[in-house]
């Protein structure tokens, strides 16, 4: 069974979804072509992306995540934040990439074989992912941009012309900012409109990683003011829990993840951690 199966959404994007639940995304111009994160390191993603294009290939990462970055090292050309370099060293060990894959796959997780991974490889030589970074694909641009919050060292990827944004997890229904290596919601809050002051009407869909390709259009703005909401305790507080984690989705749901308002965006977070210290 493959790995990965993947979907055109227009001529020039297809989004690939892993067996685990994540989405990456193949981003393919006249000349280059880009590929936005690597999974856990499973299932041999070179081979099946060199499947999907012959074009001269950079890879981008969101971030240092286990789930994002782990696949990189099969790559030649991988742009990181460097900011979330000690975090992609700690996600590296096969321990932290195997319970990850086990809390998404239950026990078919152990039937992986050991040759279907890449080995971990905590120097991988990263090329480091600035703010504003342009990638020119021949016909087109991908354009880099930094958006901290779910980590140090989150990035976000608009496609130019096609006035598409690639949010990885740095904003989308349920966007964790529960684990260690998370900002407050105050700072998130800061980074977050200034992104959405630089960004204004330069996209008008939002592609995410997890669960569905295409979040609501004003995902940003609906996280701005939720993070409004959670510094003034103004949250319905679901409790929450993630592998050993425990933190409130600030919003109610209903069954299918939805907010019962009918916003889109979404955050899981903790009570000691709103606050900048
Ligand atoms: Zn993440």
């Amino acid at each position: 069974m493959e790995y990965y199966r993947a979907m055109r959404i227009n001529n020039v994007t297809t989004a690939i979804f892993s067996r685990s639940g994540e989405i990456l995304y193949l981003v393919e111009g006249s000349r280059e072509a880009v590929l936005i994160d690597t999974c856990l390191g499973v299932g041999h993603l070179k081979e099946y992306v060199a499947g999907l294009t012959n074009k001269p290939l950079t890879v981008l990462l969101t971030h240092g995540h286990v789930d994002h970055a782990m696949g990189a090292p099969e790559f030649e050309k991988v742009y990181m934040s460097p900011a979330d370099r000690k975090l992609y060293q700690d996600h590296c060990p096969m321990e932290v990439r195997l319970g990850y894959l086990e809390s998404q796959l239950g026990e078919a997780a152990k039937e992986i074989p050991a040759q279907d991974f890449v080995p971990p490889c905590p120097d991988y030589g990263f090329l480091e992912l600035k703010d504003g970074m342009v990638f020119d694909l021949g016909d087109f641009h991908v354009e880099a941009y930094s958006l901290p919050g779910h980590t140090a060292g989150s990035f976000v990827f608009l496609i130019r012309e096609y006035r598409i944004l690639i949010s990885g997890d740095a904003c989308n229904n349920a966007t964790f900012l529960f684990d260690k290596e998370a900002l407050s919601v105050e700072e998130y809050r800061e980074n977050l409109a200034a992104f959405q002051e630089k960004m204004e009407g330069k996209y008008r869909r939002v592609f995410l990683s997890h669960r569905m390709v295409e979040g609501g259009e004003d995902c940003i703005r609906e996280a701005i003011e939720l993070c409004g909401d959670i510094m003034r305790g103004d949250t319905d507080d679901v409790p929450f829990r993630f592998l050993d984690m425990e933190a409130c989705l600030a919003k109610r749901v209903n069954q299918y993840f939805e907010r019962e308002d009918r916003k889109f965006a979404n955050i899981v977070y903790r009570k000691d951690h709103i606050f900048k210290k």
